[in-house]
């Protein structure tokens, strides 16, 4: 077998360097364990690149990495425009948050077009495509135009929402269709495949049955495949870290107070204001809290040049000073927020050194510091993780203490009922937790997936035509007349 997993970004193996999300950190072991080639953007652009794509190769552990420099021209719209200002938004819910031109729709498609020609020079007899997440979801219709036979596997890392926010997507129904050209299309819950064979039947009249859908690119299997983490090495990281120089400063700097800590992008999805307005309900619902527990929030700077982001950023720095300002005392802080990144080593002893974790997304694929947390904790003494019912974790963290991220009141109340949580109940809930982030570890995902892509690859592929698309769904908002891919 010759793997080759397509993502918009790549980790480049380097020890000590933040990720640049739970995808990067997700793929990184499997592509260095398995021998895979992995392909993505390096980051820069080109003039002209649409022509000739030059691509950067180094070794990753057994395999190797690929960067692509992707076309000036269309970079903007793709990325900052209808992946992160379309795709990304209604993705999470948040099509309020949508923002963006045809134009940029056709430069998201040219940028499918041009992996896909970048990627023909690793095409041999034996290969399968896996690719990976939004940025790509008419990538392997593209690869079939070039006449690419192969399986090609597709993972969608972010939720897939309910039908009326997906609607919201300009040209959604085309890409729904383009993305028929994959063999296997995995995702992190039930609830996103429900939602996805919901939009098939109601936007192209197409059913699906034992999970297999028949268009005119032939079948597609719909299968869920929650991502998972290397428990045990984040728990041996964990306790290796605790001599690690940020780490014991930490320690040192708490003077028997105890630490809630929470790690995001700083991403609208991650219910960051809702998060710090919990502390500060808290705080003032339960003034003995004050100086007896203080919150650690790593929010790493993301996709600044995205007007939705730096309003954020604005509005996380004047809450974070306001509550700091109210709470705080000439010797105590009670937020200390951080605008950086930290390699995962570091993570692992900071989670670790916090008897609450706060992860409370108001809506997320699966979040992957969840389990990072719960993994990076002393089974002899763990702390207790807070985790919003509505990240694809919270499937299988069922023993976390499960919040709503919208209920203010409520989230305040849990934090506070964590931190006096007995020892006995912590280390069931813990237990439990562990138990399962080791039978779904990361290298079982990663075999789960590439195991049913080949076994689609035996099944037999009829081709029925596409069933004509119900009356009036046609009267959406489309790319122009003549600007049709396929
Ligand atoms: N991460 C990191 N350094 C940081 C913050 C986060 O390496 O400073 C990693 C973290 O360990 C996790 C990933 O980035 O593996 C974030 O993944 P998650 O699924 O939680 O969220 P995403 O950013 O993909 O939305």
């Amino acid at each position: 077998m010759n793997l080759v997993v397509v993502s918009n970004r790549v980790a480049r193996g380097k020890a000590n360097e933040p990720m640049t999300g739970g995808l990067a950190a997700a793929l990184l072991p499997v592509v260095e364990n398995s021998g895979a080639v992995w392909v993505g953007s390096s980051g820069r652009v080109r003039d002209g690149a649409q022509r000739e794509p030059i691509a950067q190769i180094e070794q990753l552990g057994k395999g190797a990495v690929t960067l692509l420099d992707l076309p000036a021209a269309h970079y903007a719209g793709y990325y900052e425009g209808f992946a992160n200002s379309a795709l990304w938004p209604a993705l999470h819910s948040r099509s309020d948050l949508i923002s963006v031109s045809h134009d940029d729709y056709r430069s998201y498609r040219e940028v499918n077009g041009f992996v896909a020609r970048a990627l023909l020079r690793f095409h041999k007899p034996d290969t399968l495509f896996w690719i990976q997440d939004y940025h790509f979801l008419s990538l392997g219709a593209e690869l079939r135009a070039l006449g690419i036979k192969s399986p090609i596997g597709f993972f969608l890392h972010t939720p897939w929402p309910a039908r009326s926010v997906i609607d919201s997507v300009p040209n959604h129904r085309d890409l729904v269709t383009a993305m028929l050209a994959y063999d296997l299309i995995g995702f992190q819950t039930e609830d996103d495949r429900e939602n996805f064979i919901a939009c098939l039947r109601a936007d192209l009249g197409l059913q699906v049955r034992d999970g297999i859908v028949k268009s005119r690119h032939g079948r597609t299997r719909l299968d869920v495949f929650p991502i998972g983490i290397d428990a045990e090495k984040f728990a041996a990281a964990a306790a290796k870290a605790a001599s690690h120089p940020d780490v014991s400063r930490l320690r040192r700097s708490l003077h028997g107070e105890k630490l809630a800590i929470g790690v995001d992008r700083l991403d609208y999805s991650k219910g960051l204001v809702n998060r710090i307005n919990a502390f500060d309900r808290m705080w003032t619902m339960h003034p003995t809290l004050l100086r007896a527990v203080s919150l650690l929030q790593i929010a790493t700077p993301s996709r600044e040049s995205i007007e939705a982001y730096g309003n954020l950023q604005s509005e996380m720095a004047r809450l974070v000073s306001d509550v700091n300002g109210r709470h705080g005392e000439v010797d105590w802080t009670p937020i200390r927020y951080l605008n950086k990144g930290y390699g995962q080593g570091v993570l692992a002893g900071l989670y670790r050194s916090a008897q609450v974790g706060v992860v409370t997304p108001l809506h997320d694929g699966m979040n992957l510091v969840a389990k990072e947390y719960v993994a990076a904790q002393s089974a002899v003494d763990p702390g207790v993780l807070v985790l919003s019912k509505f990240a694809g974790a919270a499937n299988e963290l069922d023993t976390a203490l499960l919040v709503n991220p919208h209920d203010i009141d409520g989230m305040a109340r849990t934090i506070a009922m964590a931190l006096s949580m007995p020892l006995n109940e912590r280390r069931m809930r813990h237990e439990v937790m562990m138990t399962k982030l080791r039978g779904r570890s990361i290298q079982q995902w990663f075999a789960d997936f590439v195991e049913a892509l080949q076994d689609g690859d035996a099944a037999e592929v009829e081709i029925e035509p596409l069933p004509a698309a119900p009356a009036g769904l046609l009267s959406g908002r489309m790319l122009s007349p003549g600007q049709r891919y396929h």
